[in-house]
């Protein structure tokens, strides 16, 4: 069985996979090299498989031969395939797609504002009616564990659970979409929100929006925009 509904692993999405690691730079949300991006592609025999930056390889050096992919075989072993390896964190990315079917994309950052909220082992309250862009009333903050483990992957995927984004205590964030431009968008309203809620701490009492408030927030979002446009 091939599975239609994911793109084709083509050149023109891992030349878009780069694209969006080398904006996370130009943007600020990242310095030097740091996170990592991902894209599910179609694979046979419904196996599930994505597109991924490679370890550690400074973005403006990759090319689209350059981005690993990753093969959940039908024995349940992952298969890697690509010239170098993949980023550290393809637990991490696999789990989040195994977890949730409608995830297509998911952008990884260490964005300074996102990541110091994160080392409070806080997440973004509902200060701002936008922190429901996230799919919930409050950005959740995903307990610490070392990089690159399974232990961070099941931390991350428990977050998400009611969320399409999560920080990643003393980390950074990880953000989701329904294709690259959603996943990437997200990461810089994140950063955003956080940005303006590490001034509001600053300022001493931060007002929250009411639950019911934040529900009908909620609500309105689902309709948000202009039909059939999806990020
Ligand atoms: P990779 O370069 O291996 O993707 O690691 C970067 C990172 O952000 C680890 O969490
Ligand atoms: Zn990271």
């Amino acid at each position: 069985m091939i599975q239609t509904e994911f793109p084709v692993d083509t050149e023109v999405l891992r030349s878009r996979i780069i694209e969006t690691a080398r904006s996370m730079n130009t943007q600020r949300l990242n310095v030097n090299k740091s996170g990592n991006v991902s894209a599910r592609c179609r694979a046979e025999g419904g196996a599930l498989a994505f597109l991924i930056t490679p370890s550690g390889v400074p973005y403006d050096d990759l090319t689209p031969e350059d981005i690993s992919r990753v093969t959940r075989l039908p024995t349940g072993e992952w298969r890697d395939e690509g010239p170098l390896l993949p980023s550290s964190e393809w637990r991490l990315h696999a789990a989040v797609y195994e977890s949730k079917p409608e995830v297509r994309a998911i952008v990884h950052t260490h964005s300074p504002k996102a990541t110091a909220v994160s080392c409070l082992e806080s997440g973004i309250p509902p200060f701002h009616y936008m922190v429901a862009m996230s799919g919930a009333a409050e950005i959740p903050c995903a307990p610490y564990a070392t990089f690159g483990t399974e232990a961070l992957a099941e931390s991350v995927t428990g977050a998400l659970r009611h969320c399409r984004v999560c920080l990643m205590a003393h980390h950074g964030v990880l953000a989701t979409g329904s294709g690259l431009p959603g996943a990437f968008a997200l990461a810089v309203e994140t950063e955003n929100l956080a940005s303006m809620y590490l001034d509001l701490l600053q300022l001493g009492d931060v007002r929250l929006l009411p639950e019911d408030e934040m529900a009908r927030v909620l609500e309105r979002f689902r309709t948000y925009g202009q039909p059939g446009r999806k990020a």
